[in-house]
């Protein structure tokens, strides 16, 4: 790949293997791409990689790991922070051979490569400074959520955070319209360790972090089917979990609001169990019959632009929230942890496009909010709302808009770093 001068410019990114970071990454890749760079994905293979096939102009180099080097009992530990620790020491001398072989075979023509990190793949920082290579850090997540982040060590000096609890609707100065509740932090008692990572994530097992199943596109033929706006589509991303005392409230709020619904549940993600068959009920199976589809894991972005779907019942993960809003759809807002709260708070108060589904869940609550969401005026005006959010959002990517601005300072950032 050339561009200006004969020159090549390879770009490394290197992913975490969660597929809410691995999505975005692979998408500033194929942007990077067809703005002339050459891409190379680095990427971890002990828990799963990227996919390679649907990328076939990129190259990927696998990362070796080298478990001899970790400190902790990372394999059985439900440990996120731990987890991130290790994997990133595990594969640093991977990352750094493979790299400083990369540099040192490089043809006259090729400019050093710059490196595009994950957040949570910081070693691939020290690897950088070390080959003396350019390096980008890549944050996946909101920039509200990265100031509610950065903004902890203040309110923790200031008192704010020991008087207030992780329950309260208080607002927190100067981060308007968070509330202590919302910020992305997880353990109240313990400040210490609220900067590293989110906590509710500790809960993460190994098994949770496998890629998730094939895309089942047999939704989209029941979606053709149902008519325009008439479906709530229910998915909590590729992490988060529920109880089957969860499970079975969601359940019976959908086949109660009499509203048909897609439904993603994730092998795994309901108590541990590899099959939702056996743990729904025949009464429920029976009282919804063609009405509800559930699937192990669906074609997000193109359920969402689906003509049928008219609301998102979702976890509000960040690609999700991006997702539904550029697609125009109203959302019901339910965040497991970290930035999802986030999010959920700016989706239901700051832009008034989605209903906050606080409590526990209880299904009486939940069908009211999907009436609300789906039949009600209060959802008629957020459909609207998200309308114009979607118009707005398009109009960023066009030329001379926000985001494509963005991007080319980007690139003209990395030129220059490399150059
Ligand atoms: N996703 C998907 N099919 C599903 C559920 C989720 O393709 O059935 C995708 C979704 O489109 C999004 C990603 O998985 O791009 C989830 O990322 P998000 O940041 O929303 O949540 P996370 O999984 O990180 O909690």
């Amino acid at each position: 790949m050339e561009r200006q001068g004969g020159r090549c410019w390879r770009l490394v990114l290197v992913p975490f293997p969660l597929q809410g970071h691995i999505s975005p990454m692979l998408q500033l890749g194929t942007i990077l791409h067809s703005r002339g760079f050459s891409i190379t994905i680095a990427h971890t293979t002990n828990l799963g990689s990227p996919d390679a096939s649907k990328h076939p102009d990129f190259v990927f180099l696998p990362l070796s790991s080298d478990d001899s080097s970790s400190t902790t009992e990372s394999k059985d530990s439900d440990d996120f922070i731990v987890f991130v620790s290790d994997l990133n020491l595990n594969h640093r001398a991977s990352l750094q051979e493979q790299l400083t072989e990369m540099v040192e075979k490089r043809e006259q023509h090729e400019e050093l490569p710059c490196i595009v990190y994950d957040t949570n793949m910081y070693s691939a920082e020290t690897v950088a400074r070390h080959l003396k290579l350019p390096s980008i850090m890549l944050c996946t997540s909101s920039a509200s959520s990265m100031i509610a982040y950065y903004a902890y060590p203040q309110l923790l000096e200031e008192g704010c955070i020991s008087l207030q609890g992780p329950e309260s609707e208080e607002l927190v100065p100067g981060l308007h319209p968070l509330r202590f509740k919302d910020l992305p932090v997880f353990d109240f008692k313990n400040p210490d360790t609220l900067l590293q990572l989110e906590a509710s994530l500790l809960a993460l097992s190994q098994k949770w972090l496998q890629l998730p199943p094939e895309e089942d596109h047999s939704c989209i033929t029941w979606l053709d089917k149902q008519t325009d706006n008439s479906v709530i589509y229910v998915s909590f991303g590729s992490i988060s979990s529920l109880d089957e005392k969860e499970l079975a409230e969601i359940a019976w709020s959908l086949a109660n609001s009499k509203q048909p619904f897609l439904w993603v549940v994730r092998p795994g993600s309901v108590g541990g169990s590899e099959s939702i068959d056996v743990l729904l009920s025949d009464d429920f199976k029976g009282t919804v019959g063609e009405r509800g589809c559930i699937v192990k894991w669906a074609p997000q972005k193109e359920v969402l632009a689906h003509r049928a779907v008219g609301g998102f019942w979702s976890h509000c993960g960040w690609n999700s929230t991006l997702e539904s809003i550029s697609e125009g759809g109203p959302l019901i807002c339910r965040p497991f942890f970290a930035d999802q709260r986030v999010n959920a708070r700016y989706i239901s108060r700051e832009w008034r496009v989605g209903i906050d589904l606080e409590n526990d869940l209880k299904r009486v609550e939940i069908e009211r909010a999907i009436k609300m969401l789906m039949l009600g005026k209060e959802g008629q005006e957020m459909r609207q709302r998200a309308t114009h959010l979607k118009t707005k959002a398009g109009l960023c990517i066009k030329e001379g808009g926000s985001s494509f601005n963005s991007l080319n300072k980007l690139v003209e950032l990395i030129i220059l770093a490399e150059g």
